[in-house]
Parts: C-alpha cells; structure tokens; sequence
C-alpha cells in the first residue's frame, strides 16, 4: 500500500518520540511491502520561532494531502506566557479543526508489568483494558467566551458558554458504539444529566441511537462525579466510555494514572469514515512536550510509537501490522526494558532510542517468524 503520512514533531520531546516511531513505521513498510512516504512539517513552539504562526500555510498543506498525521506535542515555558496573542496550542486546534476530527480514542489498556510503577494497588488494576472516546470539537471549550473587568482592570465576572447539537452528539456516539460492537459490546455514556441541560440532551440522544443503531450493544449511564471514582476503585469494570469534552478531557488524564506513566498511552482523533471505511487521522501520544526531561533523550516514546499503531489501524486498515507493534511494544515492556518513567526500584533505565531499537528487534523478530 502507498500512503503520504504528516509528520509534525511539535517541541520538547514531541521529536524525541516522534523520532521512534516514524523508525517503527519505516520498517513495517519495508517488512509489509508499503510505500510510505514522509512528510515533515513545523507546529506549535517551533512553527511560531521559524514563521510566526503555530500553524503555518505549508504545514496546513502537508496535513491536508496527507492520509494521516502524525504529532508529537507542542508547547513549553518559552511559549507559556499568557499575554502572548500567538500560542502553541492554537496549533493544535487549528489542526484539530482543519482535519475535522471529532472524536478522541484514547485507549487504556495496564500493562502486567507496568501494574507495580501504578499508584493503586496492583490487584485493582488486573484486567484493565478502556477505551475512551471524547467529543474533541464541542462543548464548553469551544463556546462564546466573556471577561468583564471593572474600570481599574480587575477581573469581575467570567463565562464559558457549554453547547452541544444533536448531531454532534449522534456521530460520536455512533464511533464510540461501532467500538464496543467490536469488543465486549458495552458502551458507558458518561454525563452530569442531573444538572447540565447538555447533558441531558447527550443522554437523550445517545439512549435513542443506541436503541435504534446498537440494539446489540448494552448502554449504561453514569454521571461523571461517581464514574470518576469508580474509575480508580474498579477500572476493571469499564470497556468503551464515551463522554463530552471537558469531561472527557479530566477522566483520559485520571486514567493516564492506571497504566503506570502518562509516556505509555496513546491516542487517536478521527472524524468521518471515507467510502472505504478509512478515516482520516491525527495520531499522537496523550503526554505534553515534557520539557522537564526534554533534550537529554530520556522520554518514553512507547505512546509515540503506539499512536503509530492507531494510525495504521484505523487511517490504513492495516490491522495486522498495528497489531504487530503493539505486541512489539508489549514484549519490550515485559523483557524489562522501560525507560525512566517506567522502572522500579533496582532496574536500569534505558533511553529513548534503545527503547526504540527493543521495540524494532522485536518487531522484526516476529514478522520473521510469520514469513
Ligand atoms: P507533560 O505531559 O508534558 O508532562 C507531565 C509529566 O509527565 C512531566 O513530569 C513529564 O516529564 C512526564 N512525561 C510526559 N511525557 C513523558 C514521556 N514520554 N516519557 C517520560 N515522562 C514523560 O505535561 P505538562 O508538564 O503539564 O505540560 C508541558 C507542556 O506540554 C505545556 O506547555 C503544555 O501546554 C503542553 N502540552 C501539550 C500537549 C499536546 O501537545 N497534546 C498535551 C499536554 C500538555
């Protein structure tokens, strides 16, 4: 197969990691006979440092050509001030918004060796294995914003407005339920239908598509406070979650906590399927650009290099190639090879690239036995 993938390494450790996993995806087109072709490009931090936009025309035209995108992080101190009118994070919605991908699939999944770096007891954490689904261009992020301030410039009243459409709600719950169609055939809609009038339009609206769509999927609701609890005390319990965007936002974060570090998991944002079922993507591991670790080659680019997995998935339909990464992946984490973030008390760290070349033995390891 031939595809144009975008590569937009972004700051901080976003190269680092972006780094491992293009070697990862250069060698299942070798091994599988694919042409991939890369195309590199500027966002965030860096984009804003060479061409004073976070988002410029020529990366806007690499992502639009391309089959898929794949993204490292944006964003550090030396971009943080809030005064500033050009942020590196407008890059990354502008991207999300010009790609048009409304729904983020972040999977997570404990990994048995892992389960001991997790703050939880590792007995809570056997047989975790989430997907979630958040609603990624809706809601309080994207409604009318106010800030009054009084007349010596003191701030005196704020506001967010939260909107949700019937048809934004339909289409993320139609992915998130073709999802757990997939898996164990259970959807959890998770909402605050007790309080928020979006939410109990996104109750409404899911209960009718599943009844009408999914008759073959078991729907349950939660509201978000509760779930939030459960989530830590009986994650085990929950297969596909699908919920709105600030909500989403908080729960991917606390879950980020369940597999040992935030450097492992990685996340998907998809929008509508072409004819061949293929959706157009951005890829990219659910950390920020770390710059707290950035530079010295220590960063764990196992969500990097996962991410890349997603996009073959679902951007290429090559399931059995995701499928051999991220088995790649999970045998390098179980011969005890873990960077920084990840390692126990006693064990070595390795580094970004030795991570990177476990994964690349392993991976060749097992396409050598299939042929
Ligand atoms: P962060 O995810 O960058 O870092 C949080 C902690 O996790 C840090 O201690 C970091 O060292 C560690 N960490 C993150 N990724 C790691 C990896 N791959 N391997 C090992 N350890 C890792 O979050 P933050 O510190 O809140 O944010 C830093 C910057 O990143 C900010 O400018 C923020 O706006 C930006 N950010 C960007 C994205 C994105 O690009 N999608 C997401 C979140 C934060």
């Amino acid at each position: 197969m031939r595809a144009l993938i975008a590569v937009l390494p972004g700051d901080g450790v976003g190269p680092e990691v972006t780094k491992e996993a293009q070697r990862v995806l250069q060698a299942v087109a070798e091994r599988g006979d694919h042409d991939f072709t890369f195309r590199e490009a500027l966002i965030g931090g860096i984009a804003i440092d060479e061409t004073g936009e976070p988002l410029p025309v020529a990366t806007r035209e690499a992502v639009t050509h391309a089959d898929a995108v794949l993204l490292g992080a944006v964003g550090g101190p030396k971009w943080s001030d809030p005064s500033a009118s050009v942020r590196p994070e407008q890059g990354l919605l502008g991207l999300r918004a010009l790609l048009g991908v409304y729904a983020n699939i972040r999977p997570v999944a404990v990994h048995p060796a892992l389960a001991a770096a997790a703050p939880l007891k590792p007995e809570l954490l056997e047989n975790v294995d989430i997907v979630f689904v958040r609603e990624l261009t809706g809601g309080l992020y994207f409604g009318q914003k106010t800030h009054d301030r009084d007349a010596s410039g003191a701030s005196t009243r704020a506001s967010d407005l939260c909107v949700y459409t019937t048809e934004e709600v339909e289409r993320v719950v139609r992915m998130a339920a073709d999802i757990a169609r997939a898996r164990r055939r259970k959807l959890l809609s998770v909402d605050k239908a007790n309080v928020l009038a979006t939410s109990r339009l996104w109750r409404e609206v899911t209960t009718r598509v599943m009844r009408d769509e999914f008759p073959d999927v078991a729907l349950e609701h939660a509201l978000v406070d509760s779930f939030a609890m459960h989530l830590i005390t009986t994650p085990s319990r929950f297969d596909v979650v699908v919920t709105e965007n600030l909500f989403g936002d908080i729960l991917t974060d606390e879950a980020a906590v369940l597999a040992g570090s935030i450097g492992v998991l990685p996340s998907a944002s998809l929008g509508d399927a072409s004819t061949d079922g293929l959706r157009r993507g951005l890829y990219e591991p659910i950390h920020g650009s770390a710059p707290d670790i950035a530079g010295k080659g220590i960063a764990n680019p196992a969500g990097a290099i996962l991410s890349a997995a997603l996009l073959l998935r679902h951007s290429l339909g090559l399931t059995d190639d995701a499928a051999l990464i991220e088995a790649a992946v999970s045998e390098t984490i179980t011969a005890g090879i873990r960077t920084a973030d990840c390692v126990g008390p006693g064990q070595r760290a390795c580094s970004t690239a030795d991570f990177g070349d476990a994964v690349l033995e392993r991976l060749f390891a097992r396409s050598a036995s299939m042929h």
